[in-house]
């Protein structure tokens, strides 16, 4: 999509720094890390968010959980445990419209999200 700064990214236009990749969904190092681990997982179509998800959407949402997976393995954090967020429109904070999935961890998060222990 025009304009959207994530479309920029899986497009290749604008930098990243890539975690892994799979056929439908890209993963890559948030600018303003949250926590020792902090990756962005998102589909390479555009959705908005997750009020753009629906049934027609199960394979790209499989395969941003199976990414999710595998960047929690890669960054070694499995084990130890990581929180996935997803903000949703304003009162959630949600500053880019394209789907995405924080994965975060590495260290102890607190519950409920305070400050960056939000992911944004
Ligand atoms: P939100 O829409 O609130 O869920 O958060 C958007 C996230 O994108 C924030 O954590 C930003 O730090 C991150 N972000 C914004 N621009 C970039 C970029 N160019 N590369 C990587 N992460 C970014
Ligand atoms: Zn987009």
């Amino acid at each position: 999509m025009e304009d959207c700064l994530f479309c920029g990214i899986v497009g290749g236009s604008v930098p990243s720094t890539a975690v892994l990749e799979t056929e439908r969904s890209y993963a890559f190092r948030d600018i303003k890390p949250a926590a020792p681990v902090h990756v962005l997982v998102v589909p390479k179509e555009h959705l908005g968010s997750v009020e753009d998800v629906g049934a027609g959407q199960t394979e790209v949402l499989a395969d941003l959980f199976a990414a999710i997976r595998a960047v929690a393995a890669k960054e070694g954090i499995s084990e130890s445990g990581y929180r996935v967020v997803t903000n949703v429109g304003e009162d959630a904070g949600q500053l880019v419209h394209h789907l995405h999935f924080h994965v975060l961890g590495g260290r102890s998060l607190r519950w409920p999200p305070k400050g960056s222990d939000a992911g944004g």
